[in-house]
């Protein structure tokens, strides 16, 4: 039974109630979760407060010890943790082995590392003074996180929260609190002191907005959709609190006759359906120049159809179960839609009913839709799901405005050999991440995050260390 981490211990919600976690290959309860309110984000708070100030002034090894702590012991686990990630989420067991909990280890590595080459700036002002910049943490800062990439995300932002020296009240996706709750388990056996990470599970709509409408929360860190995020926006932006907001997206793939051919394809079918599609970073509208368009869309098309979908838990499952019935019915209803708009399915486009224990489970084909303009609501919206869309184009300028037609600005693909017009399209794309060539290689030094309606501020190395400091300038006369 999942349970709060409040003050170093796995606790009942105040309310004693709980409501059902499914799992989406089989559309059955297997769980239950806490449905918390803001008295449980006030006992979190009161548990952050009193920690704050040990663990604010533990020298900066200590803290990142615990980290690496944390790390070896999710490492250790590994193949419980991926477990668990792929039946809470319905993706291939064989992603969350290889992606989702090797990424959680590494953020805690990674930040435990980061931290000691965060040096603050000095400026000597003429000959008369220097100014020095101090960083100190905020406070108690709060994290919300969504179900698509559950123990990844959630410890991209706890991980520079804690070496900061703040505390941390967090709420992973109510879809997908398994692994939140195996990471406090990990934190008790880390020996973390009581109360500087707070796991809190609920609503989103009760103790997500119970973390945001905080007074003592001075910081809020969140990723999931656009939506959601404006609401949260205009609860804490009126309190000052410092927001970092990571959004939906509508990501273009442009792709150009003289791309790598062979490459270009075999990244565009993971770019478009790794884990479902659930990626807020998968390219959604595929551009194709027009004199390699029927070749690509017959290949494209080949290769799509030989994806295996089914059951998450076997080894060489390609595409596991959309994460919610809720979501497959918005993934569904935005095929129709696509049809109503005038689209052709090249392929999918239903529901897919697997044979055996999955039968009941939460599945849609990958989908190919051709024949719709840019400006349509299937090409604006964000799906979210294993759906993109083939629109062609014949020239830079015509794709670029495509690509930036819609509200969203999280990430793009750029597929070309010539080196001079793969830089002149990065540099005209509004998107806050350009790949060129290539698909989801992540460093986790680089800032990351969205432009337009796909987010504020950005994660990653030392953008996250300094969203979660203080700058104080002191300038010293001479
Ligand atoms: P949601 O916005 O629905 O939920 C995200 C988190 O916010 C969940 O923990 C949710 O709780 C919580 N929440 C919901 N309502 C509130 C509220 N009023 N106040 C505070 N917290 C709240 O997103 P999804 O979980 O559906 O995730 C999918 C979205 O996330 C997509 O739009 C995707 O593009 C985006 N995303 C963006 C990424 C980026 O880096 N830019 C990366 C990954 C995803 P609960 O679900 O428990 O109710």
């Amino acid at each position: 039974m999942i349970k709060n981490y409040i003050n170093g211990r796995l606790i009942e919600p105040v309310s004693e109630k709980y409501f059902d976690n499914f799992d989406p290959a089989t559309g059955t309860v297997y769980g239950i979760i806490p449905d918390s309110d803001e008295r449980d984000i006030e006992l979190a708070v009161s548990a952050a407060e009193a920690a704050f100030n040990e663990w604010a002034n533990l020298p900066v090894m200590a803290r990142s010890k615990y980290l690496l702590k944390i790390a070896s012991l999710i490492q250790r686990d590994l193949k419980e943790f991926a477990r668990a990630e792929c039946v809470d989420n319905g993706k291939p067991l064989s992603l969350a082995r290889a992606v989702d909990i090797p990424r959680a280890v590494q953020n805690f590595e990674f930040f435990a590392s980061a931290v000691h080459g965060f040096a603050s700036e000095a400026h000597q002002t003429e000959d008369d003074a220097i100014n020095y910049t101090l960083r100190s943490p905020i406070g108690i800062v709060g994290a919300i996180s969504p179900w698509n990439l559950p123990l990844y995300l959630f410890t991209w932002k706890i991980a520079p929260a804690l070496i900061t020296g703040n505390c941390v009240i967090a709420k992973p996706s109510e879809v997908t609190p398994v692994t939140a709750f195996m990471l406090s388990e990990a934190c008790i056996e880390a020996g973390l002191p009581a109360g500087v990470l707070n796991i809190v599970h609920g609503f989103g709509n009760k103790a997500g907005k119970a973390i945001s409408s905080h007074p003592k929360i001075k910081a809020i860190t969140f990723t999931g959709g656009t939506k959601t995020g404006a609401e949260i926006a205009s609860i804490a932006a009126p309190m000052f609190k410092k927001i970092s907001l990571e959004l939906g997206g509508k990501n273009p793939n442009i792709i150009f006759a003289d791309c790598n051919y062979d490459k270009m394809l075999e990244t565009t079918l993971r770019s478009s359906f790794r884990n479902q599609g659930e990626i807020c970073l998968c390219g959604s509208r595929i551009f194709i120049e027009k004199p390699l368009y029927e070749k690509f869309k017959n290949d494209f098309i080949v290769k799509v159809q030989e994806l295996h979908i089914g059951d998450p838990l076997e080894l060489d499952t390609d595409q596991g179960a959309i994460v919610s019935k809720q979501h497959l019915e918005k993934v569904l209803s935005y095929i129709q839609l696509a049809k109503e708009e005038g689209g052709t399915i090249l392929c999918g486009g239903n529901r897919f009913v697997p044979e055996g224990r999955c039968e009941n489970g939460w599945f849609i084909e990958p989908t190919v839709i051709e024949g719709l303009p840019y400006n349509c609501r299937t090409n604006q919206e964000e799906i979210f799901g294993p759906v993109v869309t083939l629109i062609p184009f014949e020239t830079e300028d015509e794709v670029l405005l495509m690509a930036n037609s819609t509200e969203y600005g999280l990430a793009s693909t750029v597929w070309t050999e010539n080196l001079s017009k793969a830089h002149r399209i990065a540099s005209a794309l509004e998107t806050g991440i350009v790949w060129i060539n290539c698909w989801m290689v992540r460093d986790l030094r680089t800032p990351f995050g969205g432009m337009k309606s796909s987010g504020v501020g950005r994660e990653g190395g030392l953008e996250a260390l300094r969203f979660f400091t203080e700058p104080k300038n002191v300038c010293v006369k001479l």
